[in-house]
């Protein structure tokens, strides 16, 4: 059976620059995936490539047995959806017309039907983004923005979710209660993949954390395995410690005297 993605000797370089060298990942199954990683390292230019929005690289990446550059965008975009860390609107859309705009791989004319209106109203409630669904989406906070662009691609139903940095923008309330959506459509059946360089929010909240360094994979397991102390200060160059708490829980801590800060 062919996996949901597979990624075989992913590589791209930018000039001189080699970001992804010899990437090779498979996802068989659904599950919070946390794509972690420094600043740089190309998490964003990964899931660029898996949402099949980029061109000129080496190797194939394969979404249910088919090269992403293959798919026709529409039958695409109804099984993946992207959501980018911004995006700029020219025009005065709505919060609720930006999440509308998901369902568009699903439209069959040119009205929206019940279920648009149905998936759309979901989408809405999930991100608790309700009180300014009406507000112009140009004018809202870059959280308001993060939680619009879930939303939109909530309603588009995906199978694949693939997330750059979701909650860079949110307070700690919504980035918890973002994550833990997260893990809760995982359960449901979504894969879910999120680029994050919030060590913690990967922790607890993924079953796979996949760790990038110059531009190759170094760990790829469970977030204990893949965040161990070793591999923190390997990738980070930070001294990490993980405390577990009574309720069973862990949290990693940083002290940023002891590292070797040279990066
Ligand atoms: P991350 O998301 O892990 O912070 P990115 O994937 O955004 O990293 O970027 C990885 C590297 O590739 C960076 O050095 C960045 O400057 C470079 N890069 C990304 N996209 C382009 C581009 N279109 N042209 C030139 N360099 C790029
Ligand atoms: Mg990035």
């Amino acid at each position: 059976m062919s996996a949901i993605l597979e990624l075989a000797s992913i590589g791209i370089s930018f000039g001189p620059l080699q970001v992804l060298e010899d990437i090779n990942l498979r996802f068989d199954v659904p599950q919070m995936v946390a794509l972690a990683g420094p600043n740089g390292v190309g998490k964003s230019t990964l899931l660029s490539i898996v949402a099949g929005l980029r061109s000129g690289y080496s190797g194939t990446c394969c979404a249910y047995g088919k090269d992403v550059r293959r798919w026709k965008r529409r039958e695409f975009a109804r099984k993946i959806a992207f959501v980018p860390q911004s995006l700029k609107l020219d025009f005065p859309f709505t919060a609720e017309e930006v999440v509308f705009m998901g369902r568009t791989p699903h439209a069959g004319g040119f009205f929206e039907s019940d279920r648009d209106r149905g998936a759309v109203r979901r989408a809405i409630e999930l991100t608790d983004m309700g009180e300014f669904a009406a507000r112009d989406f140009r004018a809202l906070s870059g959280g308001e923005r993060q939680r619009v662009m879930l939303a939109s691609a909530l309603a588009q139903e995906p199978q694949v979710l693939l997330l750059d940095e979701p909650t860079s923008f949110l307070d700690l309330a919504h980035q918890f209660a973002i994550y833990s959506l997260l893990r809760r459509l995982s359960g449901e059946g979504i894969l879910v993949i999120a680029a994050t360089h919030d060590l913690n929010l990967a922790a607890s909240y993924s079953d796979r954390v996949v760790l990038l360094r110059k531009g190759c994979v170094v760990a790829d397991a469970v977030p204990c395995d893949a965040l161990s102390v070793a591999k923190i200060d390997e990738v980070f160059h930070v001294r990490a410690e993980w405390v577990h708490r009574a309720d069973g829980r862990a949290w990693i801590t940083f002290d940023d005297r002891a590292g070797d800060a040279s990066l």
